[in-house]
């Protein structure tokens, strides 16, 4: 994959309907800066607020793209994530040049190591949740609490992929 020719393996497309991948520190002003917009338009025309959740019950919040189930501007909780809003109908990433970190990274990989790119990226906003905090008028709220129909589309969700694999 090259910023000329993004991978639309199937694999890949599946990843960006199912849950976008996160920003890293700094990029977001890039990927607005590529648009000519301001970091804030940006944020509250796609972004949302996703969190990683420790042992211990700290979060951290990342910049993520918004999704058809996650309103941009908004904070992820517990609903199936769903298509992200750069996802163009002919199954392309629309900021493919200034994609998310995590997009950018060779999906074809074990799952472990997915997991570890998520959790170092998590690690990596730490020190970073002024550039949050500065975006999202709702920083330091708690992510929704999930209610009973949440739960059930997370379920189908959960059913769905496994149909799929
Ligand atoms: S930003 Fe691009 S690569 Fe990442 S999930 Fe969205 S469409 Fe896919």
């Amino acid at each position: 994959m090259t910023p000329e020719n993004p991978c639309t393996c199937p694999g890949c497309v599946a990843a960006c309907k199912r849950k976008p991948g996160w920003f890293m520190p700094g990029e977001v002003a890039q990927a607005a800066s590529l648009l000519g917009m301001s970091a804030q338009d940006f944020f509250d025309r796609y972004l949302a607020i996703d969190y990683y959740a420790r042992e211990e019950g700290e979060l951290t919040n990342v910049l993520s793209p918004a999704t058809t189930n996650i309103e941009p501007g908004g904070y992820f909780g517990f609903r199936p994530h769903g298509r992200c809003v750069f996802l163009t109908t002919d199954d392309r990433c629309g900021i493919h040049a200034a994609k998310p970190f995590e997009c950018a990274q060779d999906l074809h990989r074990p799952e472990s190591d997915f997991q570890n790119i998520h959790t170092s990226i998590a690690d990596t906003w730490v020190d970073h949740q002024d550039e949050v905090r500065a975006l999202f008028p709702g920083y330091g709220e708690p992510p929704p609490e999930p209610t009973i129909v949440d739960g059930l589309d997370m379920l189908f969700a959960m059913l769905d992929d496994l149909g799929r694999l």
